[in-house]
């Protein structure tokens, strides 16, 4: 699968999982529990890996974060669930990791962020500290810079040259330049340190959709490491949803990106998992990968009044999430499944022959009987109180049918 030309990347290995062009984009997420309670954070990297994270990030900001990250890993284990663990370094990473090994070798890979790890002006010390226990744990780091925490020395370094040039460009131009310097840079650091070209992975992320395209091109056009895709602090709900879609989309489309996360600040006690939902949806449908079948329903409007056609289309949804657990397990390519449900006889026989099975129900003056269309042809007519049933049921028998190899 896949529509669109992945820029080439070298290919990195975390934790057995491969990111970069030719495999395909890799979802991660990250937990918000504190890493030093292990029961949480090990609940919540589950959910989160259950849910289809295939790299889970966790904080490791201070010596108790440290001391719990192999028994997280051992807590993992133990539920058999299987993700690789990724550390979030910031300030400290030079020490944690030297004084806590067992973390480090828990860990699938460093994230490390250039623009603090300069604490007393020892950037060069602690950068290579960290870039020194990655070789000998053998693991790949994430350069990961961040414009919230841009490594000011640079910034400051590109002004002055900005300054003196006889056209200056704009303090937003500068600022794209410093990300891109700054992830780069860092990565040459690393190579002289002596870590090895498919062991880096970098990001650069902001919270402006058009800043994170213009950036992100520019990293693809002068790097072939592997890219981590995201907005940060992206913020809440749908404005969240919309900004990291819009701008993850445009680059996905034009084969920039080999790992995403949808950056969502949750309600409290909020479902942690929906960030890896999002993600999952946006590579669907950019038919860059499938997770999970799709429902098309229209939106409805004046022709259908009656609140029937919201109800199956919610039912139908409620039944794919409920039974997809023994379905992927059974029927391989189900993800693949395209389901209508439709409205009224404008769009509904049409749309719902375009999908693999498809309803197209009554609108407020046609007959009460609602057409199925299976693979293009009707099938049967439904009429009666039991439609969802009924449709359900061919539903069911569909998928065995065609996933099954009966
Ligand atoms: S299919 Fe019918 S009910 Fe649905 S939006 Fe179109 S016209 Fe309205």
């Amino acid at each position: 699968m896949g529509s669109y030309a992945r820029r080439r990347t070298t290919v990195v290995d975390v934790g057995g999982v491969k990111i970069g062009a030719p495999h395909p984009i890799v979802v991660q997420s990250m937990t918000n529990t504190d890493t030093a309670d292990v029961e949480a954070t090990v609940r919540q990297a589950a959910e989160l890996a259950r849910a289809g994270s295939e790299l889970v990030r966790i904080t490791v900001n201070n010596e108790e974060a440290a001391a719990a990250v192999p028994r997280i890993a051992e807590g993992l284990e133990k539920l058999g669930v299987r993700v690789p663990l990724v550390g979030d370094f910031h300030y400290n990473g030079h020490i944690l990791l030297r004084r806590f090994p067992e973390c480090a070798r828990a860990l699938a890979k460093y994230r490390i962020n250039p623009g603090n790890v300069n604490i007393g002006r020892r950037y060069d010390e602690n950068f290579r500290t960290v870039i020194e226990a990655a070789l000998e744990h053998a693991k790949p780091v994430r350069i990961g810079v961040n414009w919230g925490s841009l490594d000011q020395t640079l910034l400051a370094r590109l002004m002055d040259e900005n300054a003196r040039r006889p056209e200056p460009r704009s303090a937003r131009e500068v600022m794209r330049e410093a990300m891109v310097a700054s992830a780069l840079e860092s990565a040459e650091a690393a190579e002289r340190y002596g870590l090895p070209h498919d062991r880096i992975i970098l990001s650069a992320k902001v919270s402006a959709p058009q800043d994170l395209i213009a950036i992100y091109r520019e990293l693809a056009a002068r790097c072939d490491y592997p890219l981590h895709l995201g907005l940060t602090e992206a913020g809440l709900g749908t404005r969240a949803i919309v900004a990291s879609t819009a701008a993850m989309a445009v680059l996905l489309a034009e084969g920039i990106g080999d790992t995403i996360r949808v950056s969502l600040t949750p309600a409290p006690g909020g479902d942690r998992t929906e960030e890896v939902r999002i993600c999952q949806q946006i590579l669907q449908a950019l038919e860059l990968r499938s997770f999970v079948p799709q429902v098309t329903a229209c939106p409805g409007c004046g022709r259908t009044s009656s609140t029937r056609f919201q109800e199956m289309a919610a039912e139908v949804e409620r039944y794919l999430a409920e039974r997809m657990p023994e379905w992927r397990a059974n029927y391989p390519g189900v993800e693949n499944l395209k389901v209508a449900v439709m409205g009224c006889i404008v769009n509904g026989p049409g749309e719902s022959r375009h999908a693999d099975i498809g309803i197209s129900l009554p609108g407020n003056m046609e007959e009460p009987r609602a057409p199925v269309f299976v693979d293009g042809r009707r099938l049967v007519t439904l009429e009666g109180e039991n439609m969802t049933r009924e449709f359900l049921r061919i539903l069911e028998d569909y998928v065995a049918a065609r996933f099954g190899g009966r």
